[in-house]
């Protein structure tokens, strides 16, 4: 009988037995070992506790590991940066060094010129004196040996030969000369012999000179717009730089030319032959462009425009040219040296650079400020007056720039230069 079985069994095992329920005795081994209990086997709120906990390990994990990183990455950086600025200091350092070793090659080259007078041309033999041996000429008194300051001095006649021109230089005190190479009022060119260009160094090296430049002719004319007018300037030009290198002069001064149609085409026409020339031409003599006072049609009476010539010479030729200030052609050209000087020569810095200036010509000026008429007139005589003279002489910005007279000579070639030069010995003493 189905029905009263399964009635029957209905009430023999409720199937709550305490026999199914898991006694308290069997949990406790269980908990001996919690390390090996699987988590299936724990609490859902432990479950998620330790799961919380986990995440926050691994989030705090992540997080010291992600500063770490960001730690390294900064040393790292900051290495790197140590290391490029260490390369641009040394980079720098190299180019310091380089820049020394180029000036002192650059002095080495000028004063091997001065203590070898062979230099120049085939096989001169010249003995050079020994220093203190120095014969001085009977111009120079004790107090102008004891003047120490740089080379000063005046143009001197070569009338009887180049050679001449260093003695006559003593004759007047000086330690700086300059000097025409050939007839300046001529086209006829000279060529010196080796003989006459040593006997020219031999008799400069007996002397105190320590400067020497040539003046170029005065019918040259670089920025001339007539064809042949400008190649005979090219060539006279080229011949004069030639013959200064023979020579070993440190310098030619030559004045900027007249340009008659156009300025910007004589200004353009003066800039590429100089470097036609200077291309053709090597050597350690230094091209001076001389400020002009601008008369006429000259070129270069205004700092801007000489600084447009220069700037028109490639990089290559810039340390080969410098400029020659007259005190009297700047004067005239309306530079007021005599009440502004101090903002004359800021001017001249900023527009030339004192870097480019290689010498003085000290002449006083006949000619009032803005003239454009190149009158020279004896130191302390003419519209500058001493005053603008002081300034130059003891200026430590010219201090090692060498200064040269272009003074009328008067009666003979003697008295005034050696006045003037003493008088400016006295300027440079502060007298
Ligand atoms: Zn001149
Ligand atoms: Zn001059």
């Amino acid at each position: 009988m189905p029905k009263s079985k399964q009635s029957a069994s209905k009430h023999v095992a409720p199937p709550t037995s305490p026999t199914t329920k898991v006694p308290p005795a069997m949990k406790t081994p269980v908990k001996k070992s919690p390390a090996k209990q699987s988590p299936a086997k724990q609490s859902p709120a432990k479950k998620l506790a330790a799961k919380a906990a986990a995440k926050a390990a691994a989030t705090a994990a992540a997080t010291k590991k992600a500063e770490k990183t960001k730690v390294a990455a900064k040393k790292a950086a900051e290495k790197k940066a140590a290391q490029v600025k260490a390369a641009a200091t040394k980079a720098e350092e190299r180019l310091a060094a380089a820049k020394k070793a180029a000036a002192a090659k650059l002095a080495d080259e000028t004063s091997a010129v001065r203590q070898v007078p062979g230099w120049g041309s085939s096989d001169h033999n010249v003995v050079v004196p020994k220093p203190g041996t120095i014969p001085v000429g009977a111009g120079l008194c004790p107090y102008e040996l004891a003047y120490h300051g740089a080379p000063l001095g005046a143009h001197v006649s070569t009338s009887g030969g180049a050679a001449t021109a260093p003695p006559r230089g003593v004759d007047i005190g000086a330690t700086a000369i300059q000097l025409f190479t050939k007839q300046a009022s001529q086209w006829k060119e000279k060529q010196f012999t080796d003989a006459e260009v040593l006997a020219f160094k031999t008799a400069l090296v007996k002397t105190p000179v320590t400067f020497a430049t040539a003046h170029d002719s005065y019918l040259i004319n670089l920025a001339s717009p007539n064809a042949e007018l400008r190649a005979k300037s090219i060539d006279s030009f080229e011949q004069e730089m030639r013959r200064s290198i023979a020579l070993g002069l440190d310098a030619v001064v030559s004045h900027p030319g007249n340009f008659m149609d156009d300025r910007a085409s004589g200004l353009a026409r003066n800039a590429d032959a100089i470097i036609e020339v200077l291309e053709r031409v090597h050597g350690p003599t230094r091209l001076l462009m001389e400020f002009t006072a601008g008369q006429g049609t000259a070129l270069g009476s205004t700092f801007e425009e000489m600084a447009e010539l220069l700037a028109r010479l490639p990089a290559a030729l810039q340390p080969r040219v410098g400029v020659c200030f007259d005190t009297a052609h700047v004067f005239a050209a309306g530079y007021d040296l005599a009440s502004v000087f101090d903002d004359v020569m800021t001017r001249f810095n900023d527009t030339i650079g004192l870097d480019r200036l290689g010498l003085f010509h000290l002449n006083d000026s006949r000619e009032p400020l803005g003239s454009r008429k190149d009158r020279h007139e004896l130191i302390g005589l003419g519209k500058i007056g001493e005053g603008a003279f002081r300034r130059i002489m003891t200026d430590q910005r010219f201090a090692h720039i060498p200064k040269v007279l272009e003074t009328p000579k008067g009666d003979d070639m003697i008295t005034n230069d050696r006045r003037l030069l003493r008088r400016l010995r006295v300027f440079a003493g502060g007298r």
